[in-house]
């Protein structure tokens, strides 16, 4: 840790070699460079680059293919795609990688000037400070540099004559002392790998009981949600420890859910069946999360012990105009009715959707229509002025 950085560079064009090698060496950055693919892979296999820059077009290989095989290598370096294509080409491979979830730092247009290559050799792949990385990840949770954020959750007017906010779902933040506030597609899949995910939930939970508690004192007895994810499916302590965490803070566990995506919860079915009915015994709710974009089996999750089902905001952000969306809300809206499920539509971002999902009879909606995430502070206020309901009322 806090070396110099080593940048790997690939192209073919020897010129262009010549001018990344020495701006990013004069950045300070330790600079590999390659010809074609063969040599990119072999510098790559031995140096485990911080930042690469790759010509999305060499002879002897394909940019989107190198992009594929770092995906399936789980690499970790920021990538910055150069071409002398146009910029809807470039555009299109910046949002490939983006789907293979590697880290696009930008992208260079040939001719490209030293100065942008020089900002965004400094702005996008950053310093040894802004890398976000396991052992940095550890030290920020116990450093007490992650925060909660919450975002409302209300009963749709079908049942009530107003939205009221029933619920919360805690979105993880790490308000980090170089870089500001980083979301949380940035680190957790660093959590679970490294496992340092055990600890950001549960202290995770810690802080939403003291933010419940100032909320049941003014009188908004709230439920919140929290992510759990699958890799902690395996703990069979689990369900004690967060029982005990709840007991011990004074909360009572039916305000507590936990999310659950399906794909998760199946992993390993004979096992989350008897953490998950656990969870159920004590109180604690169960909910699945990004309902529609698994493949599980309707039956296995029948049969496990959920009470509420979320449908994914891919379908949620088209309605009403996109028919086939409109008609698989529909359809899951009644399938989980039908299981004895409640459920809830994430991602609402318009009043059509709202009033959508309010006509076909959705029980609760999660959406920047209503609010995003906010901090604690914020969600008091929210509770307190208890929302411009008539915003929210179907037409
Ligand atoms: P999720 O569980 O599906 O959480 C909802 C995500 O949708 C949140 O993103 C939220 O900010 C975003 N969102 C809310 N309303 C809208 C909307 O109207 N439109 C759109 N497009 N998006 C909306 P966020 O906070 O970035 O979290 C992303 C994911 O990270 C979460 O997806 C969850 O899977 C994971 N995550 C967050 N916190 C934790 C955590 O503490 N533990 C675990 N295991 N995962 C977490
Ligand atoms: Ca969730
Ligand atoms: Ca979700």
């Amino acid at each position: 840790m806090g070396g110099p950085l080593t940048l790997l560079a690939a192209d073919d064009e020897p010129g262009i070699l010549s001018i990344v090698e020495e701006v990013a060496e004069s950045m300070g950055f330790s600079v590999r460079t390659g010809g074609n693919g063969a040599e990119f892979w072999e510098h790559f296999t031995v140096a485990a680059p911080d930042v690469i820059m790759l010509d999305l077009v060499m002879p002897d290989c394909d940019g989107v293919e190198v992009l594929r095989r770092l995906a399936s290598l789980g690499a970790r370096s920021k990538i910055i795609l150069m071409s002398g294509m146009d910029d809807r080409t470039l555009r299109s491979a910046e949002r490939i990688a983006a789907n293979l979830e590697l880290e696009i730092a930008g992208y260079l247009r040939k001719p490209f000037s030293v100065a942008s290559l020089r900002d965004l050799l400094g702005k996008g792949a950053g310093s040894p400070a802004t890398i976000i990385d396991a052992q940095r990840l550890a030290e920020g949770i116990k450093r007490g540099e992650l925060v909660n954020y919450y975002q409302p959750k209300i009963v749709l007017p079908n049942r009530q004559q107003t939205a009221t906010v029933m619920g919360v779902e805690v979105l993880s933040r790490w308000n980090h002392p170089h870089i500001g506030l980083v979301g949380p597609a940035r680190y957790i899949s660093i959590a679970e790998e490294s496992g340092s995910i055990l600890a950001l939930t549960l202290e995770m939970i810690q802080r939403l009981i003291g933010d419940l508690k100032t909320w049941h004192e003014a009188g908004h007895l709230i439920s919140a949600a929290v992510n759990l994810s699958p890799e902690l499916l395996t703990d069979i302590t689990l369900p004690d420890t967060i029982n005990a965490i709840l007991t011990e803070g004074g909360i009572p566990p039916s305000y507590l859910t936990l999310e659950l995506t399906e794909t998760g919860a199946m992993q390993d079915v004979p096992m989350s069946m008897d953490i998950l009915t656990r969870f159920r015994l004590k109180g604690i709710q169960l909910s699945i999360d990004d309902f529609g974009t698994g493949y599980s089996s309707l039956i296995q999750l029948y049969r496990m012990p959920f009470s509420e089902l979320k449908i994914d905001r891919s379908f949620v952000h088209s309605l009403p105009e996109d028919d086939e969306a409109a008609h698989i809300v529909r359809s899951i809206v009644d399938l989980a009715h039908n299981l004895g499920l409640s459920v809830c539509a994430e991602g609402v971002e318009t009043q059509a959707a709202y009033d959508y999902l309010t006509r076909i009879g959705c029980d609760c909606a999660q959406g920047y229509f209503i609010s995003p995430p906010v901090p604690p502070g914020e969600l008091s206020r929210i509770l307190g002025r208890s929302l411009d309901l008539n915003r929210f009322a179907a037409s």
